[in-house]
């Protein structure tokens, strides 16, 4: 047995991914995580972490590489929390995304008789996100915009980020030079004192519409018809520019309330041909592509005739439930932001869509009440946070029986836990499992699964 003591040097095969994008080796059994690596490498680290139950390492040499190794396309790979898996080529990504739900369903669903497809990857995996969240901050006495390192709050001021939105960054950068000319308070999360904390840039893909949110610690910006003057001749597109108030000391990054500076406060964009108004608190897919995928498998797997009655939980602004009410008789939507349960009421009517009603709430509590009012559902969608469903809705679901149930996650481990749930009624059966990879170079994985209502 080795001695495992911090700092001593290990030779490890790397025989897995975690959740984080770590590589995953044992030293005699004791499990450790490495960044930077990946299955079927043999590595030399050095242990810079020693819990009891597990240890973390770093990198010396690589002595044996992996064929699906590359070269990271960003210079702050290694150092920015966003992206973990920039080392290893795209398509072998897509299988180690295809590994991860299928073990994830085994291990901690008990999950094995489930067809799992391989992941649905993107044809150019770059540039595909429409939404940017930048931490403005103070490094070394100078102001600096970009992204979180790994595991931290220390930012990293990056040039470019090949996975955003270009115009993203430029309006960034616009910002971070106002700051710097009317000398702007940035916010210090240590003391909780200054004034400015996030900048947030969302785009509308199809209509090149631009939202631009400024999230600070008070009630005005000062100047601020200055920076609205300077981006808006400088950009084009801006639709929308909001003040979005947090003075609480969180991690959050919005606060729930808006101050329209420019514009109507929303954004419109469109996946596949409905056309979706976005306002900056209501949740929307990040990666706009992809989501036409998703919601396609989502579709394909509720097999409507058009004689149902759907519910979509978790519905977010509505998008799910438009998608379904082609094929629907009804569609109830449940959502718990009130803003977006606005956004979806408002989707369905610029759509045209009269056959869907949506409900503000907690679907935990409001789907057993709607049930107790003989409100039911054939078959049910339900695309929750990461923490995944309540029990108290499986059991509802479970006791309401619809024919098929359609989760799309975006955490498998709370996927595999929520179907082994439905399974143990003896009701359920677990039937096929669709990755859609909506975040290329990140470990994040999506995924829609079937599950049937077993015959008697
Ligand atoms: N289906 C939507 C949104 C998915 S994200 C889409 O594809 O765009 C998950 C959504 O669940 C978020 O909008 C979040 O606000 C909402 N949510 C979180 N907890 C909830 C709960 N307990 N009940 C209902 N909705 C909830």
């Amino acid at each position: 047995m080795e001695e495992i003591k911090l700092n001593n040097l290990y030779t490890v095969e790397i025989t897995g991914m975690n959740h984080e994008g770590q590589g995953v080796g044992h030293i005699d059994g004791y499990i450790v995580f490495v960044d930077g690596v990946m299955p079927g490498e043999q590595v030399k680290i050095r242990l810079t972490t020693a819990k009891k139950s597990y240890g973390k390492g770093e990198v010396v040499e690589i002595i044996s590489k992996s064929p699906y190794r590359i070269t990271p396309f960003c210079s702050a790979f290694g150092k920015c929390g966003g992206c973990s898996l920039q080392h290893i080529s795209y398509k072998e990504q897509l299988n180690i995304k295809t590994d991860m739900v299928r073990e994830t369903l085994k291990r901690i669903g008990g999950i094995e008789n489930i067809l799992v497809h391989d992941t649905i990857g993107m044809d150019k995996p770059l540039n595909y996100r429409n939404k940017a969240q930048y931490p403005v901050g103070v490094e070394n006495g100078k102001s600096v915009i970009g992204f979180y390192e790994a595991r931290s709050h220390k930012i990293v001021g990056s040039d470019s980020c090949d996975i955003q939105d270009p115009l993203s960054i430029e309006i960034r950068e616009t910002f971070k030079q106002f700051i710097d000319k009317y000398n702007i308070s940035i916010y210090d999360e240590e003391t909780g004192k200054g004034l400015v904390r996030h900048i947030m840039v969302r785009t509308g893909f199809k209509t090149g519409e631009i939202m631009v949110v400024i999230v600070v610690n008070g009630t005005s910006l000062p100047y601020a018809n200055e920076f609205i003057k300077e981006i808006t001749s400088k950009v084009n597109g801006i639709k929308s520019i909001i003040l979005n108030i947090n003075t609480k000391n969180t991690n959050v990054i919005l606060g729930e309330k808006n101050i329209v500076l420019y514009g109507d406060g929303f954004i419109t964009d469109y996946i596949g041909s409905y056309k979706f108004e976005i306002s900056p608190l209501s949740f929307f897919q990040v990666n706009p592509v992809q989501t036409e995928v998703l919601y396609q498998k989502a579709l394909d797997f509720a097999g409507l005739t058009g004689r149902e009655t759907v519910f979509d939980l978790y519905c977010g602004i509505g998008t799910i439930s438009l998608f379904l009410s082609q094929k629907a008789a009804k569609v109830y939507g449940v959502e718990v932001v009130e803003d977006a349960v606005k956004d979806a009421r408002r989707n369905a009517e610029i759509n045209g869509i009269t056959n869907v009603e949506f409900f503000a709430g907690e679907a935990e509590k409001l789907i057993p009440e709607m049930y107790s009012r003989e409100i039911k559902a054939d078959v049910v969608v339900v695309d929750p946070p990461r923490k995944g469903c309540d029990e108290k809705l499986l059991n509802t679901l479970i006791e309401m029986e619809p024919s098929r149930i359609v989760y799309v996650s975006c955490n498998p481990s709370t996927l595999a836990r929520d179907l082994k749930y439905l399974c143990s009624s003896g009701k359920y059966v677990a039937v096929e499992a669709q990755p859609v990879d909506m975040f290329p170079w990140t470990m994040h994985v999506e995924c829609v699964t079937l599950m049937s209502k077993v015959e008697k």
